[in-house]
């Protein structure tokens, strides 16, 4: 059944995508970078399918969601639209490891060996590798995820040497700053990490920063990905979610 509130919101969706979009592109002339050089991906965790279909049938392919059985109930609702790249950003616990392993294309929270070990293990053959980020804790607060800037070498050498995994890049949500020069300035040491890395090796192609709140910072600071979910599908609504 289609609702007048579903209609309403699928040409939102659209209207919302296009001024991302444009957003996008007005930053990347604004800092410098190159035309296309930053995509867009879709954070559409806890929202419905027709939310997904909605963004794809306008050119949206990479689609970003946090929660393991509800990306993989999405994929398979999905699974006619088989151009779409999924991607996992959320936290990973190592029971829910296989799961994401047998169904993501690209897993941007990679924070510890034991995940990425179990990760390269449960890929299956018949799938091509994984495609990586190692997520940096660029903040330095004990409670958030990802590996220090300091042990970024010893996990890079490790994932590299993981046959089921690819490296492509680095990923990061740094704690909310004031304003655009505090957002650089946390960002300059992942953007320099970064830099040095993809020239070390041609498949690192990836630095995924850049949320609803800091795009002009994350483009300003290399970003080759930004993840983009309330300004394009709306605000969530959690209390649906046990
Ligand atoms: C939810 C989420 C986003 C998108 O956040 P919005 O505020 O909805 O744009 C981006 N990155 C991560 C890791 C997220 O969990």
């Amino acid at each position: 059944m289609t609702t007048e509130a579903e209609r309403i919101d699928t040409e939102e969706i659209r209207a919302n995508l296009a001024v991302v979009t444009q957003q996008i592109e007005e930053l990347e002339q604004q800092f410098d970078r190159l035309a296309g050089s930053v995509r867009l991906l879709a954070v559409s965790k806890t929202k419905p399918i027709e939310a997904i279909q909605a963004a794809y049938d306008v050119g949206q392919r990479a689609f970003g969601e946090n929660y393991v059985q509800e990306a993989v109930e999405k994929r398979s609702a999905l699974a006619h639209l088989d151009d779409i790249e999924w991607h996992f950003i959320g936290p990973i616990q190592s029971n829910k490891s296989r799961l994401i392993a047998e169904s993501m294309d690209w897993v941007h929270s990679i924070d510890r060996e034991k995940i990425a070990r179990r990760l390269s293990e449960q890929r299956p053959e018949s799938m091509p590798p994984l495609n990586v980020c190692i997520q940096i804790n660029i903040s330095g607060e004990e409670s958030k995820a990802g590996v220090s800037l300091s042990q970024l070498n010893d996990m890079v050498a490790l994932v590299s040497s993981l046959p089921n995994l690819q490296l492509r890049g680095l990923m990061a949500i740094p704690a909310p700053q004031e304003n655009f020069a505090a957002q650089c300035l946390v960002y300059k040491p992942l953007q320099q990490a970064f830099i040095e890395l993809s020239k070390s090796d041609s498949m690192i192609d990836t630095l995924s920063i850049g949320m609803s709140g800091d795009l002009p910072a994350a483009v300003a600071s290399s970003s080759t990905m930004v993840r983009v979910g309330t300004a394009i599908f709306g605000a969530r609504d959690y209390s649906a979610k046990a």
